[in-house]
């Protein structure tokens, strides 16, 4: 994220200047008020709320779209790094006034933690291009399963595909410090897309483990609300080394209409003075990804309408930033 605005505050005049996408007008019943006090996260949104796929027209309507619901960053999957244009992706970003984070999940054919060779050195090699894709579009973050594959694995991991998993990301984390200057975010998942990271104490047990400043954590409401204990326990445990947040329902659809407790969540962010990346992240089978829905199991609708879930998602994440801080 090169050219970082020093808030997250929705810039009301800039945004009068922008046309309004067709496709983001057709929804405006709900509209982001700019008066709203400062919040200090920044706050984004996942790519596949808006588009599955990144060509220019799609790329640009979906951060148009971002921007125009009042966010400061948009989420961009990076599943198979070699297909994103990380020169026009920056392009847009520049011209549209908008910052953009990156995320992935390795796969079978591409997996660190695997006990095959051919297959580690494959996953190296996808989280390397990743890296050079992610910092040429200006991305200071490159978060998502890093460790291993994004699936539902048959057997609990081993000893030795968790070594090769360590000494890899190792190589990874010296790449991220030395060449990108990109801080590298292990998203805890649960149990069905990962057998290796599950919690947020084995999330820090992979961070010791690797033993790199450039390794940190991401914490996701929807899987914490699956595998924690607690997720206040969670956070509070996470700490400092909590670098990525995403947020999202236990259904995956609208803020507010599942199970997970968002304003315990949202204190327990403030009082351990988390500052970084909030990202809503949204899936329903009317926006989908080649790549990315049927690894998630995105089966069915829980929402049509990308830009009234996504207005909506902002409104509710900051309410609860500023209910949360007023607390403190
Ligand atoms: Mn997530």
């Amino acid at each position: 994220m090169a050219a970082m605005p020093s808030t997250s505050h929705y810039r009301a005049e800039e945004s009068n200047k922008l046309s309004r996408p067709r496709r983001c007008a057709a929804s405006a019943q709900r509209v982001y008020s700019p008066a709203q006090p400062l919040v200090p996260n920044r706050l984004g949104v996942h790519a596949l709320v808006f588009s599955g796929s990144w060509n220019r027209a799609d790329a640009e309507r979906a951060i148009l779209c971002a921007r125009t619901a009042g966010y400061d960053f948009i989420e961009i999957p990076l599943l198979d790094p070699t297909t994103v244009d990380a020169t026009m992706t920056q392009e847009l970003l520049h011209t549209h006034g908008m910052e953009a984070s990156a995320s992935l999940g390795l796969n079978p054919h591409a997996d660190i933690s695997s006990e095959d060779r051919d297959i580690v050195a494959a996953g190296e090699q996808l989280l390397m291009t990743a890296l050079a894709c992610a910092a040429a579009f200006g991305s200071r973050y490159l978060c998502g399963i890093l460790y291993s594959a994004l699936h539902k694995y048959g057997t609990p991991s081993t000893a030795t595909g968790r070594r090769n998993c360590v000494a890899a990301l190792r190589r990874v984390c010296n790449a991220a410090a030395q060449d990108f200057g990109v801080t590298l975010c292990a998203e805890v998942v649960n149990r069905y897309e990962t057998n290796l990271v599950n919690t947020a104490a084995q999330g820090l047990q992979l961070l010791d483990d690797v033993g790199s400043s450039q390794l940190k954590l991401h914490l996701d409401s929807y899987h914490m609300n699956i595998e924690e204990n607690s997720m206040v326990e969670a956070i509070k445990l996470a700490g400092d080394q909590l670098r990525y947040v995403h947020i999202g329902e236990s259904h995956r659809g609208y803020l507010g209409t599942g199970t997970v407790n968002f304003s315990e969540l949202f204190k327990a962010l403030s009082a351990t003075g988390y500052s970084g990346p909030v990202c809503f992240e949204s899936f329903s089978s009317k926006v989908v990804s080649p790549q990315l829905s049927n690894t998630l199991c995105v089966w069915r609708n829980v929402w049509d309408d990308s830009q009234d879930l996504a207005v909506h998602a902002r409104m509710f994440m900051q309410s609860q930033i500023e209910a949360a801080s007023k607390q403190m």
